[in-house]
């Protein structure tokens, strides 16, 4: 396509690189108060129409020749720049071809949002009375916006026609087609920094804005992953909301074209702009693109745009990296939709990292099930009902972690496991889940519990008939292969179980912090501990408790004068394994292992 020099004017305004927008506020604020005050920040493409001449729009310094006016030269070198185009300030077939490519419609420089929000008039509504499609703001809840062109009213007889035959969710809401905020509208979940400050956030995949490409259920469900991505991450829980009250809803999203879904912005038509999206607010998808589900060959990944627009609410700016979800072009999806690290660090240092306790921890030893049959590991951590397969050498969570316990470990108990023990002798290989006063075998071979092994024990059975002198609950037990004891931990107290007499060790039980002592005094979990997990990627014993978890020193330690067995002071679990998030429970999703 020829771009004129006129478009690449309009480009660099609206995307921000001739003066940054502010875009946050905006839609939500009102227009025409907020272009008086500055007119340049004002988005113009909300002071455009379809088929205006680009020359005619106000506020736009009239330059006869844009590529002679050096602001204009100026911000085309930002832009170039950016986008590692070669810097030349000329409106080359690079620059052309960068900005032709499909985008986001969030500017790539904005003004940050302003931390007070006393200029917030509860009376006010926001609505621009300037502004002719919504010169009345009781109009704005209940109307439908006019649809003028043909091509739009095939669009809606179509979606009409497609919703009929498909359940609808949320269309019988009452919803009208008011997606957008009112200005008096306190920033909902959010505190003065524009950030959502709850930990659970709803959101709602609205009936009047379905997509024409994919049917209801591949919106949600495409919706929900994008959102559970996030989630992997952060502390926050992302909730499908189909019955509350609107308002109620923090993130509306919806699909349309041109003017649509009551937004100060328009769509582009097909190509460009895919869609936009507002901090703490809402997301539009523009439905002239085509939208396909993840690992489609053509169209637009409506995954990787979902997931990109997520980013701008949840607070994130656009980001040049190539590898980021934040970067404003769309680069067609590959298989593996991921955040990258510049991703994970930037929402972390605006929520947090994830901080839990685990009901158990162990590294799970088996032979491998292809041909080889090479003894292998995998780590995981237990939480309630569900679990996480930790990848050691990339120090990160599984993809799609975590997943629901009684559909990768079928037969044991389905939450709050209290423990994992591996014994694993010469003679024995016995993997071991306890939970109350009972345990089960787990087959490895054929990954279930026994229900009756070999020797003709059968699971559950009581920890006191396997393990004589030992009576559950328990907190946790590891096995240490040195001495071939297995160590079972309740309250204060280790005991200690020779595998190779059948009986405790004489002497047991004892206190954990006189079997396990502080090297620094005071620094000492002393009971109640979660898990106790010998790791083979760190060559190391574990002591976890709450968010914290204790090293054992081992025999490198030993050098170093500590007491043998002694615990180093304690870290946050998170600083040793990063990323290991809950998700809301209506996403935990269900594959096998
Ligand atoms: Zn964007
Ligand atoms: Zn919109």
């Amino acid at each position: 396509m020829m771009l004129s020099p006129f478009f690449m004017q309009t480009y660099l305004w609206k995307y921000g690189w001739i003066e940054p927008v502010r875009w946050d506020s905006l839609p939500f604020r009102g227009v025409a108060s907020r272009s008086k005050e500055n007119p340049v920040n004002a988005d113009i493409s909300s002071l455009l129409s379809e088929g205006e001449p680009l020359s005619s729009i106000q506020d736009i310094p009239k330059h006869p020749d844009p590529t002679l006016n050096p602001r204009f030269i100026a911000a085309l070198k930002r832009f170039q720049e950016a986008n590692r185009l070669r810097v030349t300030g000329m409106l080359d077939d690079a620059t052309r071809d960068a900005m032709n490519a499909p985008r986001c419609g969030v500017p790539d420089r904005k003004i940050p949002e302003v931390e007070k929000s006393e200029e917030v008039n509860p009376t006010e509504s926001g609505i621009s009375t300037s502004d002719p499609q919504h010169s009345d703001p009781a109009q704005i809840t209940t109307t439908v916006p006019s649809i003028t062109s043909a091509s739009q009213r095939i669009r809606r007889e179509l979606m009409e026609k497609k919703k009929s035959s498909q359940p609808q969710v949320g269309s019988n809401l009452g919803l009208g087609r008011h997606v957008r905020k009112k200005r008096g509208e306190p920033l909902k979940a959010g505190n003065k920094k524009g950030i959502f400050s709850k930990m659970t956030i709803k959101w709602r995949l609205l009936g009047e804005g379905y997509s024409v490409w994919l049917n209801i259920d591949q919106q949600r469900s495409i919706l929900m992953r994008a959102f559970r991505i996030w989630s992997e991450v952060v502390p926050l829980n992302f909730e499908e909301d189909v019955t509350s009250p609107a308002h109620l809803i923090d993130i509306k999203l919806g699909f349309g074209t041109g003017r649509h879904l009551g937004c100060s912005q328009l769509f582009d038509g097909m190509g460009r702009e895919f869609a936009h999206a507002w901090r703490l607010g809402d997301i539009h998808f523009d439905d002239d693109e085509h939208f396909v589900p993840p690992n489609s060959e053509q169209g637009i990944s409506l995954l990787k745009v979902a997931v990109h627009e997520i980013g701008h609410v949840l607070g994130l700016s656009h980001m040049n990296e190539m590898t980021s979800v934040m970067q404003p072009n769309y680069i067609p999806a590959n298989s593996r939709m991921e955040l990258d690290r510049t991703d994970r660090k930037a929402i972390q240092r605006i929520y947090g990292r994830c901080s839990g306790r685990f009901s158990t921890v162990f590294d799970w030893v088996h032979r491998d099930h292809s041909a080889s049959g090479n003894w292998v590991f995998q780590t995981y951590f237990f939480r309630k009902s569900w679990y996480w397969m930790y990848e050691n050498r990339s120090n990160r969570t599984r993809y799609r972690d975590p997943r629901v316990l009684a559909n990768g470990w079928r037969g044991i108990p389905t939450s709050d496991i209290d423990a994992f023990v591996h014994i694993w002798t010469r003679e024995e290989d016995l993997t071991l889940f306890f939970k109350g006063s009972q345990y089960w075998r787990y087959d490895n071979e054929n990954d279930r519990a026994y229900l009756q092994d070999s020797e003709g024990h059968i699971y559950p059975r009581l920890i006191s008939e396997g393990f004589p002198g030992i009576s559950g609950p328990i907190d946790t037990a590891f096995y240490d292969r040195k001495e071939r004891n297995v160590f079972f931990f309740r309250g204060q107290n280790v005991t200690a179980f020779s595998v190779d007499n059948h009986m405790v060790v004489p002497g047991y039980p004892k206190a954990i912090i006189d079997v396990f002592p502080a090297c620094v005094d005071g620094d000492h979990p002393l009971g109640d501990l979660d898990a106790v997990y010998y790791s083979f990627a760190h060559q190391s014993i574990f002591f976890f408790k709450g968010i914290n978890v204790w090293r054992m020193v081992g025999d490198r330690g030993r050098q170093d004068n500590l007491p043998h067995n002694s615990l180093l002071p304690r870290i946050p679990i998170n600083e040793q394994w990063l990323d290991i998030c809950d998700v809301h429970p209506s996403m935990l999703t269900a594959p096998r292992r």
